[in-house]
């Protein structure tokens, strides 16, 4: 049996671990493609991030700037308690998720080994939390996509929203997977 893949994509005001994180997305695919009824997107409060001990690189806050006004929703969420959970919360939801819609063996897959998935960890020892996915879990689609080059990412939805870049990624990592008989 295939392992339960997931992609994972955030959107954040820094680039290495430690960083404010201000969405998640996330989705799960397989042979098929990917699966839309195993998707989750969630926006975190910017100041939960701050009152966390996370950090905001002055340039990637500034590289927003230069985004989409759609793109920018998660920044606009993450100034409002109403439109964005706290950054524990929000870990607590993502890995209640995961546990829930994907019982078999996992797969975590970020866009660099460093970038989402070590983000991701650094948030959650912060705030005290559990590890969120089994240990060997995790693994980098920068390096699959390295490696079949005539393979072409196809974008899809809107660049830089946590989810559709996740949905376009896993989509990407489909194809791949496929052509080398990589699927786990
Ligand atoms: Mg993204």
């Amino acid at each position: 049996m295939v392992a339960a893949n997931v992609m994972i994509d955030l959107e954040t005001l820094g680039n290495v671990p430690g960083s404010t994180i201000l969405s998640i997305g996330a989705i799960g695919f397989g042979p098929d493609g990917f699966e839309p009824m195993r998707a989750i997107y969630l926006a975190i409060n910017r100041k939960s991030c701050k009152d966390a001990g996370l950090i905001e690189d002055p340039e990637t806050v500034a590289w927003w700037n230069d985004q989409s006004e759609e793109a920018k929703r998660a920044l606009r969420e993450a100034d409002s308690i109403r439109t964005s959970l706290s950054v524990g919360r929000a870990l607590n939801d993502f890995s209640k998720w995961l546990n829930k819609q994907f019982s078999n063996s996992l797969l975590l897959w970020g866009n660099g080994s460093f970038y989402d998935l070590g983000i991701l960890e650094a948030a959650r020892i912060k705030t005290g939390h559990y590890p969120i996915w089994p240990k060997h879990a995790d693994r980098c689609y920068r390096t699959l996509k390295n490696l079949r080059k005539d393979i072409v990412f196809e974008p899809s939805g809107i660049k830089h929203d946590a989810l559709d870049d996740a949905i376009a990624q896993a989509q990407h990592a489909t194809k791949i997977l496929n052509a080398i008989g990589g699927w786990e």
